[in-house]
């Protein structure tokens, strides 16, 4: 399984200011900066599953749906379980923010497809097995299991401590990489507590969770503070854990 990590930062492609993680050239995972990537990579990236709808993970999914209408091919398919569904059409497609497209479909032509997702279920989205998993942060917000050839990979952003999510994990005998928020600093735990994220340190007591040691990629850190926390990643030499850089692609 590829997994490519969408820079989000015009002049500094190392800072993350939005959330998209593309699988396998198809599927992805937010749509914070995939409606701002390359049109070609829109074309390809057919299925959007969304975590939260944050500004940071869904702010250019109206741009994504629309440039894939322009470009003539089939239309964008967003995949939620139903709390996250429905505050993409009261918060996103609401006829205010961007116009309401799935209301505007017609039966000749749909302009955008909202799908709902069961929970803690696998359904197979664009060739990888998905399991979407509550987790815990400031509004309805699921992580997901992907799978595909006996590979799994955990995709954990946002979140605070949570528990589900890992004992799902922990279970997986072919689990090959995690993706994890480390978004502020230790000096900002509180900051982190009350808005549903991770420090450095809570990132590692997730990651202790699953019981063994495996590639984990620290992500979402807050672009004004990266410095320190690359700092901190770094002198906290969990095995294993590395920080993500945005315009990389990893395989598992
Ligand atoms: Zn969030
Ligand atoms: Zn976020």
């Amino acid at each position: 399984m590829k997994i490519q990590f969408l820079e989000s930062c015009f002049g500094d492609p190392l800072l993350q200011m939005a959330t998209t993680y593309v699988v396998n050239d198809r599927l992805a995972v937010d749509a914070g900066c995939l409606g701002m990537a390359k049109i070609g990579l829109q074309e390809r990236v057919g299925d959007v599953v969304v975590t939260h709808v944050h500004a940071d993970h869904v702010g250019s999914m109206p741009l994504y749906v629309v440039n894939r209408l322009q470009s003539g091919v089939p239309p964008a398919r967003i995949h939620a379980p139903a709390d996250v569904l429905e505050m993409i059409r009261s918060e996103v497609f609401n006829d205010r923010f961007w116009p309401d497209l799935e209301r505007l479909s017609t039966e000749e032509m749909s302009l955008v497809e909202l799908h709902e997702l069961p929970v803690d279920h696998p359904v197979n989205i664009a060739g990888i097995e998905v399991v979407a998993i509550p987790v815990d942060h400031v509004v309805p917000t699921y992580g997901y299991l992907l799978n595909e050839s006996d590979r799994t990979v955990v995709v954990a952003t946002d979140t605070r401590d949570t528990d589900l999510i890992w004992e799902r994990a922990a279970v997986r005998d072919d689990l090959a990489g995690v993706l994890i928020e480390a978004s502020f600093p230790e000096s900002q735990s509180e900051l982190a507590e009350v808005t549903g994220h991770l420090t450095p340190n809570g990132a590692v007591r997730q990651l202790e969770k699953i019981g063994r040691n495996v590639q984990a990629i620290a992500v979402h850190l807050k672009p004004s503070n990266r410095d320190e926390l690359v700092a901190e990643i770094d002198a906290v030499g969990f095995p294993g854990l590395e920080v993500g850089r945005p315009g990389t692609t990893y395989s598992f």
